[in-house]
């Protein structure tokens, strides 16, 4: 089936069929880069190319952010709209996509198998962009009882031009994650998508067409991140960045910004998190969770438990079933249901992640299972366990954003909590007990953004999501996310005290 008047023709069946070249999102038309360069995008099953995209550069993105400057101007149709109005478009775009579920979740193009796609990503968008559709109209000030005779109120308004640069890991759901508060909040956007993922993006992007959000709102440049991306985080005109991704680039958006215009800085960056599995805890959801904590999109989570630390007393038998257990994940393609685990997102992930495979088998760590490719062809990595892993290894330090597994033997809880700290990220962490006294304990001396207890990779967007140390800045998801959205003004008005 092909969508007729649309760019990016395309077919709800288990393949990909685009136009040869996909344009950049500005104002609500299709536009080819200023400089009419192209970049291919891959599929990472077989490494063969699927089209070509526009590449956005400089001009492209100081186009883009003139539009959404326009689209925030003083008595435009988006500054003028109702609050629930911005609601309801938001309610709009969520229904489409879930008209459209099935082909969304075919085209992600990172590896991810469809089914995951199909059963979790979009499911979360959908909740992501709803949740906010409702906090559009009820986000509200206070009323301040400040001294002397004065009635003083906040406003909490939009900040103006959003940066959105995002990652390739989960296409679509970050794209909502940074879409939702934006919008609700009434801001405009423009947003650079990762240059290995394009394709979703651009068809979201058809959509915010399609439900009537006004020319300039969201416009999507899709690029590079040293042109593109940085063209972002330097811009004059731009108010606020948000950036999903390493920690490295993080700390260059955050210098670019400061240098520009000091513009508003929000960092979900990388992590090392610890998963802590203590000698009480019930072996067999343990062995289970984290399993999908490391193995999860192939390792491709900041928060994947990458440091799983077991108490001595169980750590044979923790490991001989974890073994087994990665041993039974199903890799291979994508398109086939039964598949958990497909391949890496491309070439270059493909290869660092094999290089810390034999980093940890130079410095060491006892390879249980895996570390070898997976197939003749396409990026697809086996799913790898290293044991006795020590502190200081590198694959113990380092993130390495792929399916391996580290698990570090423990003998006591004060012991565990200073290891488990003893990282620059704190992103996430988990632990596993029976015991809810050590469970609080642990958790509240773990410093991380988020601590699961008997779970792992649980996301409520209701909830805050965000790093401690050098896994970023403010929070993303619940209310809190908002913040991250708005300035507060604070009107006080005089009151007259005689009615003269
Ligand atoms: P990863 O290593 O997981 O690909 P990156 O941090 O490199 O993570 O990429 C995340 C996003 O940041 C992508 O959209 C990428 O294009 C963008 N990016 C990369 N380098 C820069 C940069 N110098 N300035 C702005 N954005 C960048």
């Amino acid at each position: 089936m092909t969508r007729l008047g649309h760019p990016l023709a395309f077919r709800h069946s288990m393949g990909w069929c685009y136009n040869k070249q996909d344009p950049l999102f500005i104002n609500n038309e299709w536009h080819d880069a200023v400089n009419k360069k192209t970049f291919p995008t891959i599929n990472p099953a077989t490494g063969e190319v699927i089209c070509q995209v526009a590449e956005g550069d400089k001009a492209d993105v100081d186009k883009a952010v003139k539009a959404a400057k326009g689209a925030f101007r003083l008595g435009s149709p988006w500054r003028r709209m109702d609050a629930s109005d911005r609601g309801m478009l938001l309610h709009r775009l969520a229904d489409c996509i879930e008209r459209d579920a099935a082909y969304l979740a075919v085209s992600g193009n990172n590896g991810k198998p469809y089914a995951v796609a199909y059963t979790v990503d979009v499911p979360m968008v959908l909740k992501c962009l709803r949740y906010y559709a409702g906090w559009a109209d009820k986000w509200e000030g206070k009323t301040i009882p400040i001294d002397g005779d004065y009635f003083c109120y906040t406003r909490h308004e939009p900040i103006g031009v959003c940066g959105q640069i995002i990652p390739w890991n989960f296409p679509l759901l970050m794209q909502a994650w940074k879409l939702g508060p934006a919008l609700a909040t009434g801001n405009t956007v423009v947003m650079k998508v990762a240059e290995q993922t394009p394709l979703t993006a651009l068809y979201v992007a058809s959509l915010i067409k399609e439900v009537g959000f006004p020319p300039g709102v969201v416009n999507i440049v899709p690029g590079m991140g040293p042109s593109a991306g940085a063209a972002i985080a330097s811009h004059m005109d731009v108010d606020k960045v948000a950036f999903t991704g390493s920690t490295e680039v993080g700390q260059l958006i955050q210098q670019t910004s400061g240098a520009s215009n000091l513009k508003k800085v929000t960092l979900e960056l990388g992590g090392k998190s610890p998963n802590i599995i203590l000698s009480d805890a019930n072996m067999d959801e343990a062995v289970d969770q984290a399993n999908m904590a490391i193995f999860f999109n192939q390792g491709q989570c900041c928060c994947a438990g990458s440091r799983t630390y077991v108490q001595e007393s169980i750590y044979n038998e923790f490991v001989e079933r974890s073994v087994e257990r990665a041993k039974k994940r199903v890799v291979g393609d994508p398109f086939n249901l039964k598949t958990e685990h497909g391949p890496q997102v491309d070439d270059e992930q493909y290869q660092k992640i094999l290089s810390y495979i034999n980093s940890g088998k130079h410095e060491g760590a006892k390879l249980l299972c895996g570390g070898s490719a997976a197939a003749d062809r396409g990026y697809f990595i086996q799913p790898t366990i290293f044991g006795d892993v020590q502190d200081n290894m590198k694959i113990a330090r380092e993130e390495i954003f792929g399916p391996v597994m580290q698990i570090l033997k423990f003998k006591s809880v004060e012991e565990v909590i200073e290891r488990a700290n003893d990282t620059k990220y704190g992103l996430a962490a988990a632990v596993f007990t029976t015991d809810i006294n050590k469970a609080q304990y642990i958790s509240n001396s773990l410093r991380a953004g988020t601590v699961w207890i008997n779970c792992y990779n649980v996301f409520g967007v209701q909830a805050p999501f965000g790093g401690y140390k050098a896994s970023g800045t403010g929070r993303e998801l619940g209310e809190y996310g908002l913040e991250n959205y708005t300035e507060v003004k604070t009107v006080t008005i005089k009151i007259p005290q005689k009615n003269s």
